[in-house]
């Protein structure tokens, strides 16, 4: 069994990582969509929210599961039996941040392998921080993020 850990803070989810998930979709038996819980960053919404929203916009994907976790990726990859870690990248900055990244994880743990998909070239510029400076600022961000849950998300 293929199974996939896609770890990331998802504050909140964008139209970015709905693609990748989606077009991951076929490659593995399984998707674990992560929500790190470890990190020193200031999250803008609730855990609970950004699960929520993960599960409305997969609702009809019954190879996408949603869980939390802390502590190292590759720790809880061994936990929950994934051998894959997906990973989108965007651009030169973050190949330059993930391939460290995944060198090192590789170097603690040789049988969990990191796969990169490009980010498609409309979505490239979707960056949650972003998103998070626009709703801080009472724009409108809903164009950003999944069809799902742009009526609940608008303020
Ligand atoms: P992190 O804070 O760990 O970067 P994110 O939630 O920002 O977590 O991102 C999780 C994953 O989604 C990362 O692999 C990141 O490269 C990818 N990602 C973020 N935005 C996009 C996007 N617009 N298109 C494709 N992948 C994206």
């Amino acid at each position: 069994m293929k199974i996939a850990l896609f770890p990331g803070s998802f504050d909140p989810i964008t139209k970015g990582h709905q693609d990748i998930i989606e077009r991951a979709t076929p490659l593995f038996d399984k998707i674990i969509v992560a929500i790190g819980t470890n990190s020193s960053k200031k999250h803008l919404y609730t855990l609970e929210e950004r699960m929520q929203w993960i599960k409305e916009t997969f609702s009809e994907n019954s190879k996408v599961e949603i869980t939390t976790y802390t502590g190292l990726t590759i720790d809880y990859c061994k936990k929950v039996n994934a051998n894959y870690i997906l990973r989108g990248l965007r651009n030169t900055v973050d190949y330059n941040y993930e391939a460290n990244i995944a060198q090192m994880n590789r170097a603690m743990q040789a049988n969990i392998e990191t796969v990169f998909m490009l980010t498609s070239p409309n979505l490239s510029a979707i960056n949650s921080n972003i998103v998070r400076d626009i709703i801080i600022n009472n724009g409108d961000a809903s164009q950003f993020v999944p069809k799902a849950i742009q009526q609940n998300f608008k303020k």
